[in-house]
């Protein structure tokens, strides 16, 4: 990862290293698994929802540095605000790995350091990866709660 810049190198170690959120929810409101098969990355992710807010977050996991350390920041980006606000966010984070729009960094905090992970299409995924279980996990969360809409069994 040469080419990135120092400080947000440092950032994105420094996420690695004391990954925020870590651990687990007593009694969370959504769990989500998701696999990075391209680079073996895996998280497990909680999400505590209150009121239509996303309370608590707190994933495992194992995989590069770059996987973890952006757990580590979704985390604490999307602590705290409410679901729309959460998938937006999501979204956003999304569009700037593929490199379509800038990283608006009062809304992504620490995740803006990797912004320049986009220039290394290889490792995309492995930043993607914590936040597409936020979706997944805010998407289940809704199902679950507007009722079941398909018959079971
Ligand atoms: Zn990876």
């Amino acid at each position: 990862m040469g080419g990135l810049d120092d400080l947000y190198q440092e950032l994105i170690l420094d996420h690695y290293r004391r990954r925020r959120g870590e651990g687990s929810l007593e009694e969370p409101s959504v769990a989500v698994d998701q696999h990075n098969p391209l680079c073996g990355d895996e998280i497990h992710l909680e999400l505590q929802i209150d009121d239509g807010v996303v309370s608590a977050v707190r994933h495992t996991g194992d995989g590069c540095s770059i996987s973890q350390a952006s757990a580590s920041m979704m985390s604490v980006a999307i602590e705290g605000r409410t679901l729309p606000e959460a998938l937006d966010l999501v979204e956003h984070f999304r569009l700037m790995m593929h490199g379509d729009v800038a990283g608006d960094e009062e809304r992504l905090g620490d995740a803006i350091a990797l912004e320049g992970v986009a220039k290394y299409p290889v490792r995309i995924k492995c930043a993607l990866l914590g936040w597409m279980a936020a979706k997944d996990a805010i998407l289940t969360h809704e199902a679950g709660v507007s009722g079941p809409t398909s018959e079971e069994g």
